[in-house]
């Protein structure tokens, strides 16, 4: 296998998640809806309707489009007829853009494990619509239009890839920038991100292309990080039996874990395109692409190096702190109000905030426990006026109560047992009341302290220092 090299490309399609769908006003996701609910005379392509083009599928493309570093996104851009015949396309033609698309050019980094970054080329980003979607069941067809017009993105790269992992961290990195951008919920389970991949082989640093295939119908990251290898594998074993490659189209079936041939490849040729003659171009002025790109964020990559340079963490922490853009912002509330070192905010974020986050299946935007909340109950523990686990079972009252920390510190009780005298007559309590471990402790068995303590911290409901408690103790013992 080390004289051969993969060469990917990924076509992606990206559901955009606007309310409506691209051409009319019916609801865009039916996620789970019975069948033919979302629907009317324009998405079913009944005769005599006018599509009317949704703005916020334009808004969506642009700033994705910004976000991929397009070479050029289009003042004026055309929509194409793309006519192929299927039972869950209506019209017998979808609209696409096809010579003149929104957007061409740009790329996407992906840090790699060993620290280097491999740049994929981006060759095109259109708008399309989707179709509908056929079900086989018990031997006929049924067909479903509520998906016919969702809005589409499709967006393709160069054969810039070269194992079928870094396929799979591509679409974890697009995956992570869509929902960034706010774009697209970008669930492939649901389909709102759909990926067929172009696989060939070539002699090891070879620069000329051999004939692809095209594996389609895959719906995880997983399945296409094995379809890719399934296909990789498949391709090394026929040329190396003197085979040729031949351009199929392949569709991967996820229970048996095979890819089975569908056809052979349709050329361009075959989709007749032509300008769709019921839509105006799309004319994206100075004044409305200036207001979309006044949305435009800081991307993930970005933001990750910052947090190294500005908060001075680990590269670790800024990657799972950047994974989502409201904790990414979560992070920064929280040390802004927290004043101190960043790498502390940071430790709580990661160890208990997100269990929090994940227990919930929400967002950090979306938690009661706020910034604000969080730094305090930081600046409790760091001030020794709660132990760290006080401050653990902090978090969650906050976050089941939406209170403040200080009034739940105040009306619970749950500041540490201050004051010598308190805890000195409490440790006393528990040597007195313990003879046999006193003897025990004095006779050699020194690990009786952690018990010692123990104790202690049991009488005051886990609310003593635990270190001043053992110095005490110590102390005592020794007397
Ligand atoms: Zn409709």
């Amino acid at each position: 296998m080390a004289h051969f090299e993969a060469v990917i490309g990924l076509e992606t399609h990206i559901q955009l998640n606007t309310r409506s769908k691209i051409f009319c006003s019916c609801k865009a996701d039916s996620w789970g809806e019975p069948p033919n609910t979302n629907i009317c005379p324009v998405c079913t392509g009944l005769p005599g309707v006018l599509p009317t083009l949704n703005r916020a599928t334009v808004e969506k493309a642009v700033l994705l489009a910004a976000a991929m570093h397009a070479e050029s996104i289009r003042e004026v851009s055309y929509f194409a007829r793309k006519n192929y015949f299927y039972p869950d396309l209506p019209k017998g033609y979808q609209i696409s853009q096809y010579d003149e698309p929104l957007a061409r050019g740009g790329f996407l980094d992906l840090p790699m494990p060993d620290g280097s970054t491999r740049r994929v080329t981006i060759t095109k980003l259109h708008l399309e619509e989707d179709a509908g979607k056929t079900v086989h069941q018990g031997g006929r067809r049924l067909i479903d239009f509520n998906r016919c017009g969702v809005p589409l993105v499709e967006m393709v790269t160069g054969p810039d890839l070269r194992s079928a992992d870094e396929a799979a961290q591509y679409l974890i990195r697009l995956r992570q920038l869509l929902r960034w951008l706010g774009v697209s919920e970008a669930d492939m389970e649901k389909a709102h991100l759909r990926c067929d991949a172009n696989v060939s082989i070539r002699p090891a640093g070879a620069d000329y292309l051999n004939p692809k295939t095209e594996i389609k119908n895959v719906n995880s990251i997983d399945a296409v990080r094995t379809a890719i290898q399934t296909e990789i594998e498949r391709q090394i074993r026929e040329v190396e039996a003197g085979g040729k490659i031949e351009a199929w189209t392949l569709e991967w079936d996820e229970d048996t874990g095979t890819l089975r041939k569908m056809r052979s490849k349709e050329t361009e040729a075959d989709y007749r395109y032509f300008r769709e003659p019921d839509l105006l171009p799309i004319r994206l002025d100075g004044e409305w692409r200036e207001r979309i790109l006044r949305e435009l964020p800081e991307l993930p990559l970005e933001r990750r190096a910052r947090f190294v340079q500005e908060y001075d963490l680990p590269a670790y922490d800024a990657e799972i702190l950047t994974e989502e853009r409201s904790l990414s912002d979560y992070f920064e509330a929280t040390s802004a109000a927290h004043a101190g070192a960043a790498k502390t905010v940071s430790n709580w974020l990661m160890n208990d905030v997100l269990r929090i986050i994940r227990e919930r299946g929400a967002t950090a935007a979306t938690l009661r426990l706020r910034p604000v909340d969080l730094a305090e109950i930081i600046r409790l523990v760091g001030s020794k006026a709660i132990t760290t686990n006080t401050g653990k079972e902090l978090l969650e009252k906050v976050e089941a109560s939406g209170r403040k920390p200080q009034d739940i510190v105040a009306s619970e009780g749950l500041a540490v047992v201050a004051g010598e005298g308190p805890l000195r007559s409490l440790a006393a309590e528990v040597l007195a009341d313990n003879p046999d471990q006193v003897a025990a402790y004095k006779g050699g068995k020194a690990t009786l302290i952690g018990w010692f303590v123990g104790q202690v911290m049991r009488k005051t409901g886990g609310k003593a220092d635990p270190q001043r408690t053992r110095l005490i103790l110590e102390e005592l013992l020794s007397g």
